[in-house]
C-alpha cells in the first residue's frame, strides 16, 4: 500500500483533510492555504520512462501520486486527457537554454494547466455525490476568462464572473461573454476592488449558503498541482538522465506557478535552483536580501501586468515548506530557513524598460519571439547566469517558462519590434461570437438580489 496523502494548512491551526475535502473548500478553516502531506516522490526510473509520454499521459502519473483512493486511475486518465488536448512546446533558444511555452490552451496562458485540471476535478466529485457548485469569481482580465473556458459545459457548476466594466480589454471580455451555457458575466460599474470586495460579501453572506458558492481562485490546491505538471514533463523531454540538473526561470506574481515547481523539486525532480523573476514588485527579493517581508500597497503598475502584486497569495506555502508560519497578511509568525530558500531560489527584480528592451534582445538575436511575463523571466534568467557564472556554460539546462501568447499583448510587441503577433486559433474567431453579459450597479443588495432571481 502506498501512502496516503493529506492536506495541511499552512496556518496549522486545522486538521488535515483528503484532497477532495480541500479542493471543494479552497481555503482550510483557519485560514490558512492547503498543503499537501507528504509530498509524494519520484523515482529516477519513472522519470525516465516519461520521456516518451504525451502531456497527459505524464499529468496522469503524477496526479495519481496525490489523489491515491480518492479518484480510479481509470477516470483520472479521461480527465488529464480531456484536460490536457493541446501542445506544450519546448522551444530551443540557443545551446542548452530553452524557453517553455504554456499558451497554446483555450485562454493563450498558463492559467489554463491549472483551471481545465481543477474544473475536472471538481466536476468529478460533485457529480459522484450529486452536488452542484456556484463558483464566483472577480477578475481583471485573464483569471476569470481561464475560469470561464475551464469550466465551460461542465456538469454541476456554474460560474458568474465580475469584472471591471471599464478595466478589460474588449478581447478579455468577448473570451468571457461568447462562452453561455453556464458561464454568466457581470460587468460592473466599478473597479476591480469592487468586485473583488462584493464576491468576498457573497462568500460571507448566510443567506446565500443554499447557492452552495466556491471560488476557483489560484489559492486553491486544484490549482497547485496541475502547476508541478510541467515541471516534470520538461525534465523528462529534455535531460538525458539523473545526473543533470536543471534551472527552470519562472516570472511569478502570485507565485503558485512556483509553487507548483518547488513541489516538484520535493518529488525528487533534479532541479538545481529556481530564477524567481518577478517584475518591478520586488518585496519578495527584498525579502531574499534583508530577511524582512514588507508587502507593496498599491503594488506597481508594469507591462507583465498579471504580475503587478504586492503581496503573492502563495508565500504562505513557499514559507511553510521551508518550515516557518506566515499569515495571509503576510506577518511571519515563525522564520523560515532563509539560507536553505536562498540557496533553491535565486530572487531578481526586472523593471519595465529591461523588459522591453528583452523582448527586443531575444527577438533579434535568436529570433524568439516572447511577451512581457516570459521576458521578465528571460532576462531574470540572464542575472543568474551573471551571478553563478559556471551556470552559464553550454552544458547546463536552464529552462525559462513563457507564462501567456505574444498575440495577447499587440501594442506591446508592436511598440516595441513593430511588427503584428498572429494570433493563436484558441483566440480566432472571437469577433464573430455573440456576447452576451449583464451590466449591474456597484451594489451588493443588487447583485446578491440578481444571484438569488437566476439561482434560486
Ligand atoms: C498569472 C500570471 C502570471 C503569474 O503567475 P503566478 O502563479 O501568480 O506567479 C504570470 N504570467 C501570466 C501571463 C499570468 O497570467
Amino acid at each position: 500500500m502506498t501512502e496516503r496523502i493529506l492536506y495541511y494548512s499552512t496556518n496549522r491551526k486545522a486538521g488535515k483533510v483528503t484532497f477532495k475535502e480541500a479542493l471543494l473548500k479552497g481555503l482550510a478553516p483557519d485560514g490558512g492555504l492547503f498543503m499537501p502531506d507528504p509530498i509524494p516522490k519520484i523515482s529516477v526510473q519513472e522519470l525516465m520512462s516519461y520521456a516518451d509520454k504525451p502531456y497527459y499521459e505524464i499529468a496522469y502519473e503524477i496526479g495519481r501520486k496525490f489523489l491515491i483512493n480518492e479518484i480510479p486511475d481509470k477516470d483520472l486518465y479521461s480527465i488529464t486527457k480531456d484536460a490536457y488536448n493541446f501542445d506544450v512546446p519546448l522551444e530551443k533558444v540557443y545551446e542548452r537554454k530553452y524557453i517553455m511555452h504554456l499558451d497554446q490552451g483555450p485562454t493563450a496562458s498558463f492559467k489554463d494547466f491549472a483551471a481545465r485540471l481543477m474544473g475536472r476535478l471538481m466536476q468529478y466529485f460533485l457529480v459522484k455525490e450529486n452536488r452542484s457548485l456556484l463558483i464566483l469569481t472577480a477578475t481583471s482580465g485573464d483569471t476569470g476568462s481561464a475560469i470561464a473556458n475551464a469550466f465551460y459545459e461542465l456538469e454541476n457548476i456554474k460560474v458568474v464572473v465580475l469584472f471591471p466594466e471599464k478595466e478589460v480589454t474588449d478581447r478579455q471580455r468577448k473570451q468571457m461573454t461568447t462562452l453561455h451555457k453556464n458561464i454568466q458575466i457581470i460587468a460592473l460599474k466599478g473597479k476591480f476592488d469592487d468586485c473583488q470586495a462584493i464576491v468576498k460579501r457573497a462568500f460571507a453572506d448566510e443567506e446565500l449558503t443554499y447557492l452552495n458558492l466556491s471560488s476557483a481562485n489560484s489559492i486553491n490546491i486544484g490549482r497547485l498541482l496541475p502547476q508541478s505538471m510541467y515541471y516534470i514533463y520538461t525534465f523528462a523531454k529534455l535531460c538525458k538522465g539523473y545526473d543533470e540538473k536543471i534551472i527552470f526561470s519562472v516570472p511569478s506574481g502570485n507565485f503558485g506557478n512556483l509553487m507548483g515547481g518547488l513541489i516538484a523539486m520535493n518529488m525528487d525532480l533534479p532541479v538545481k535552483r529556481f530564477v524567481v523573476s518577478t517584475n518591478e514588485n520586488d518585496e519578495v527579493p527584498v525579502y531574499w536580501k534583508t530577511g524582512k517581508y514588507k508587502i507593496i500597497i498599491p503594488s506597481v503598475n508594469c507591462i507583465s501586468s498579471a504580475m503587478n502584486v504586492g503581496h503573492p497569495s502563495n508565500m504562505a506555502r513557499v514559507v511553510s515548506l521551508y518550515k516557518g508560519i506566515m499569515d495571509d497578511k503576510g506577518i511571519i509568525h515563525s522564520q523560515p530557513d532563509l539560507d536553505r530558500m536562498r540557496k533553491d531560489m535565486f530572487t531578481v527584480s526586472i523593471n519595465d524598460i529591461r523588459t522591453k528592451q528583452t523582448i527586443k534582445e531575444v527577438y533579434e538575436k535568436y529570433r524568439v519571439l516572447i511577451e512581457p511575463h516570459g521576458a521578465v523571466g528571460w532576462a531574470g534568467l540572464t542575472e543568474d547566469f551573471k551571478a553563478n557564472i559556471d551556470d552559464a556554460s553550454p552544458d547546463q539546462i536552464s529552462v525559462c517558462i513563457e507564462t501567456a501568447h505574444p498575440a495577447k499583448f499587440p501594442e506591446e510587441i508592436k511598440e516595441i519590434l513593430n511588427i503584428d503577433p498572429q494570433l493563436p486559433v484558441a483566440l480566432k474567431g472571437l469577433e464573430d461570437k455573440e456576447e452576451q453579459y449583464d451590466v449591474l450597479e456597484n451594489d451588493y443588495s443588487m447583485f446578491k438580489r440578481y444571484l438569488k432571481d437566476k439561482y434560486f
